[in-house]
């Protein structure tokens, strides 16, 4: 198990340590680096502004074969055979291929760590040189170091690029409580002009919210409206920018992972299992660099090279987030009606979950 330190207040004491893996960032990316590296030998620190699972960053919504590859059905909620898409013309239903689930971030969090061994401290980063990391308690210093910091890319070198600016997305939700059957999207400008809302029930409590391709549309009021619509109290804030575009996954020597290397998937914001699968890649790297099977320049070009081979995939997807907005929404009910043949549905998402599948756990 990690040992975990929250420091508050006076038992905030100044951090001057020195580890062989530094992993920042303790969310879904950072503790999937740490899983690929227990029992690899290696001294591996982690560090998190929060505790671990403190702050829940999405609605938790996952391939169920994810959380059963990783072995974290122990923090599952609720399983979903079928898609349900409202558009203001029609509701389109897709028997999906291959289930879908929520889960609680927390207990997550908690199991995912339990896989790994590794130092815990919070603290907040404020930058980096060379092979150290700054934070508000002191200096940490690692050969190898990995940012899971989220979309800001706190470690990137150059200055980072802010919102409304960068090529991000928005996304708020609101958890009342109480229950529902069903997964539901709604693409409908009443809500948001790109971009869709969602309900996400979670076995006692609904997580419903807007998400943005625009970032300078500000989606509190139209979640408010949304959780309103359904009967739902607006209660439970929880929102964040989200990546939509794919970038380096190394920079200056550093490793780059989930949200902070653009892991998101465009269109449908899916960014939990995208940010396991290339933690998991990334911590394989550093796995073989620490056991001294290769270098950290090596494990840096295939961790890189890695991660562009799946740059197509992004892209196409980021097409497509940019097109269904141009389409007019009486067309969009002939066309959902379209794709909801079986063989379609199947086909597309068989290979949406590809990109990021589950069998690359114990690949
Ligand atoms: C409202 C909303 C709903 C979403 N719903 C879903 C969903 O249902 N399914 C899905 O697949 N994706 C969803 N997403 C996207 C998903 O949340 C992200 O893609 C995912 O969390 C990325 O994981 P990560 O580990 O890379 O980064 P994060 O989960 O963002 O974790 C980054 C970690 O770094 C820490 N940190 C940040 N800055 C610092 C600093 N300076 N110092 C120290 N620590 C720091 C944070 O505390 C955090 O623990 C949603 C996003 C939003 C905003």
């Amino acid at each position: 198990m990690p040992t975990r330190a929250t420091k508050r207040g006076a038992d905030r004491t100044p951090l001057d340590r020195d580890c062989d893996v530094l992993i920042c960032g303790a969310s879904f990316a950072g503790l999937a680096v740490a899983r690929e590296l227990a029992g690899k030998g290696a001294q591996v620190m982690m560090i998190d502004r929060y505790e671990i699972g403190e702050r829940q960053t999405s609605a938790c919504g996952i391939p169920t074969l994810w959380l059963e590859a990783l072995d974290l059905m122990g923090s599952h909620r609720q399983t979903f055979g079928e898609l349900v898409i409202h558009t203001p013309h029609t509701t389109a239903r897709y028997r999906l291929p291959w289930t879908f689930s929520t889960f609680d971030y927390p207990e997550l969090c908690s199991l995912l760590a339990g896989q790994g061994d590794f130092q815990f401290e919070t603290a907040k980063v404020d930058g980096r040189s060379a092979d150290t990391v700054h934070t508000d308690r002191g200096e940490i210093r690692a050969p190898l170091i990995v940012d899971a910091l989220g979309w800001r890319r706190v470690l990137g070198g150059g200055e980072p690029i802010q919102p409304p600016d960068a090529y991000l997305s928005r996304g708020l939700e609101v958890h009342p409580e109480g229950s529902a059957d069903e997964l539901e999207i709604w693409i409908d400008r009443r809500y948001v002009p790109a971009g869709y809302g969602w309900s996400f029930p979670a076995d006692r409590e609904v997580r419903v919210g807007v998400g943005s391709f625009d970032p300078r549309f500000h989606v509190k009021d139209t979640t408010v409206q949304l959780a309103r619509d359904l009967d739902r109290e607006p209660v439970g804030y929880q929102g964040n920018w989200i990546p939509h575009r794919i970038r380096e996954a190394t920079e200056g020597g550093v490793f780059f992972t989930g949200d902070s290397a653009g892991h998101c998937l465009p269109l449908t914001a899916e960014g939990i299992r995208t940010a396991l699968y290339f933690g998991i890649a990334c911590g394989r790297e550093l796995a073989d660099v620490v056991s001294g099977r290769q270098t950290k320049a090596a494990a840096l070009a295939r961790y890189g090279a890695f991660s562009a081979t799946h740059r197509w995939q992004f892209e196409w997807m980021l097409r497509v987030q940019r097109l269904i907005p141009r389409i007019p929404p009486r067309a969009l009910a002939p066309g959902l009606r379209l794709m909801g043949d079986r063989r379609f549905v199947d086909w597309s998402f068989n290979h949406y979950l590809a990109i990021a599948h589950p069998s690359f756990v114990t690949g």
